[in-house]
C-alpha cells in the first residue's frame, strides 16, 4: 500500500471561519479576561448538559483540582479511580494530598468496573473519580448508588464525553461534579480550557473561590469601600479568559454536528472492520451512546502473528496517526516511586498491552476511514 501524502492524526480540532470571527470580535472588545463571555459560556454548557451550574477553568486539569478541593479531599483521603486514563485524573487527587486508589476495568467497556470500586472502599475513602473513557459514559447510576451508601463524592471525569448520552440524557448532571476538557483533541475546544458542571450551589461557590485566589467581594465591601475584598481560602489563578470562552461559545453551536460525525465514523469502522481477523472492536453497553472521542481496537497478536508494536509501526509508516491511550497510570515512574505495584489491575494491564487508537475527529472524511480500514486489512493479512 502507498502511504498517505499527509499524516492523519488520531484527533484534532475543527476550527471554521465563524470560530475565528468570534475570537476576533472578543479581541476588539474591552474585555480579554473576566468579561461577559466566560459566564455566557458557562450558561450554555450548563444548559446543554442539563446541570444547574458550571464553572469554567483554564484547563481540564485545573478544573479537576478545583473539584477535588470542593469535595474536601485532603491528607489521607482515598479516592477511587481507573488506571486507564490520562494522568491528570489521579494527579488532581495528589495535588490535594489525597491517595489515588486504582480499581480495575470492565473488559467490555474499558471503563472502571463498579464491582471493583466496591472492593476498594475503606473507612478512608472520600470520593470516586470515574472516567468516561473514549467518550463512553460510565454506569453513573450504579456508581452514584454506591456513593450514596458509603457517603462519597463522585467527580466524573468527562474529558472525553461532552455530548455523549447516558440513558438518553447528556453526561454532566448525574454526578456531584463533572469535568469537561476543551483541549484541541477533545469534543470541542477553547485552546486550553475546562469546566465543572454541578447541581450543588455549595460546590459552585467553592469552585468559583478556588479558581480565583480564594478571593471574593464580601458584604463588608459596602461599609469599607468599593476597593474592599477578602481572601478567605488559598485559591489559585485558574481562570478561563474571554478569548477562550468566545471560541467555546462558537464551538458549542456546532457540537451536535461534531458528535454526529464522530458517531458516523465509528459506525463505519464498526461495519468495515467487523470481518477483519485478529481485531477486537469496541463495545457499548445498552443505554449508552458514546461521543466517540477515541475509537479503540484491541489486537489479538496470536491471530495476527504480529505484536502490537509491529502493527503500530506499519500503520505509522503509512502516515496513519494510530496511538495508544493510555499507559496504566500507576506504571509511570512517578507513581512507581509512590509505591504502586505492577499487577494491581490485571484486566487493565492486559487490555493496555493489546490496545490501539484509530483516528477519529469531526473533520475526517469517509475516504480517510476507508484508507485506514484498508491499511488494517493489509496489516492483518
Ligand atoms: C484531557 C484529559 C484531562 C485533562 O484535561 P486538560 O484540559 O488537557 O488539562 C483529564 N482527564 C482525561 C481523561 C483527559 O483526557
Amino acid at each position: 500500500m502507498k502511504k498517505r501524502t499527509s499524516f492523519i492524526s488520531y484527533g484534532k480540532q475543527q476550527i471554521d471561519e465563524d470560530d475565528i470571527a468570534a475570537v476576533v470580535e472578543t479581541l476588539r472588545s474591552p474585555f480579554l479576561t473576566q468579561g461577559p463571555k466566560v459566564e455566557e459560556f458557562e450558561q450554555v454548557v450548563a444548559n446543554y448538559v442539563g446541570a444547574k451550574y458550571a464553572v469554567a477553568f483554564s484547563n481540564g486539569t485545573t478544573a479537576l483540582h478545583g473539584a477535588c478541593y470542593a469535595a474536601g479531599i485532603g491528607d489521607g483521603d482515598e479516592v477511587i479511580t481507573t488506571p486507564i486514563t490520562f494522568a491528570a485524573t489521579s494527579n488532581a487527587v495528589l495535588y490535594c494530598g489525597g491517595t489515588p486508589i486504582f480499581a480495575d476495568i470492565d473488559e467490555r467497556t474499558y471503563n472502571i468496573d463498579p464491582l471493583e470500586i466496591e472492593k476498594k472502599i475503606t473507612s478512608k475513602t472520600k470520593a470516586i473519580m470515574p472516567v468516561d473513557f473514549t467518550g463512553q459514559p460510565v454506569d453513573i447510576d450504579t456508581i452514584m448508588n454506591i456513593a450514596e451508601v458509603h457517603n462519597l463524592v463522585v467527580i466524573q471525569d468527562g474529558a472525553h464525553s461532552l455530548g455523549a448520552d447516558y440513558k438518553r440524557r447528556k453526561v454532566g448532571s448525574q454526578a456531584h461534579m463533572t469535568m469537561f476538557s476543551f483541549h484541541p483533541v477533545k469534543p470541542i475546544t477553547t485552546g486550553e480550557g475546562g469546566i465543572i458542571t454541578t447541581n450543588s450551589e455549595e460546590y459552585f461557590e467553592k469552585l468559583k473561590l478556588f479558581r480565583s485566589h480564594g478571593i471574593s467581594k464580601t458584604p463588608y465591601a459596602e461599609e469599607q469601600g468599593d476597593w474592599y475584598y477578602e481572601m478567605t481560602e488559598l485559591g489559585y489563578n485558574y481562570r478561563m479568559n474571554d478569548i477562550q470562552a468566545a471560541l467555546g461559545l462558537s464551538q458549542m453551536r456546532k457540537i451536535d454536528g461534531f458528535i454526529q460525525r464522530r458517531r458516523e465514523i465509528a459506525a463505519l469502522y464498526n461495519e468495515k472492520l467487523a470481518e477483519v481477523p485478529g481485531i477486537i472492536l469496541p463495545k457499548q453497553l445498552a443505554g449508552n451512546d458514546s461521543g466517540w472521542h477515541l475509537y479503540m481496537i484491541q489486537l489479538n497478536s496470536e491471530e495476527l502473528m504480529k505484536s502490537r508494536k509491529d502493527v503500530f509501526d506499519e500503520m505509522r509508516a503509512l502516515n496513519i496517526g494510530v496511538h495508544v491511550h493510555y499507559i496504566p497510570v500507576y506504571w509511570h515512574p512517578y507513581y512507581q516511586g509512590l509505591g504502586y505495584d505492577r499487577g494491581l489491575c490485571p484486566r487493565a494491564e492486559k487490555w493496555y498491552e493489546q490496545a490501539m487508537t484509530l483516528p477519529v475527529f469531526a473533520g475526517m472524511t469517509d475516504k480517510d476511514v476507508l484508507f485506514i480500514v484498508r491499511a488494517l486489512e493489509d496489516v492483518a493479512r
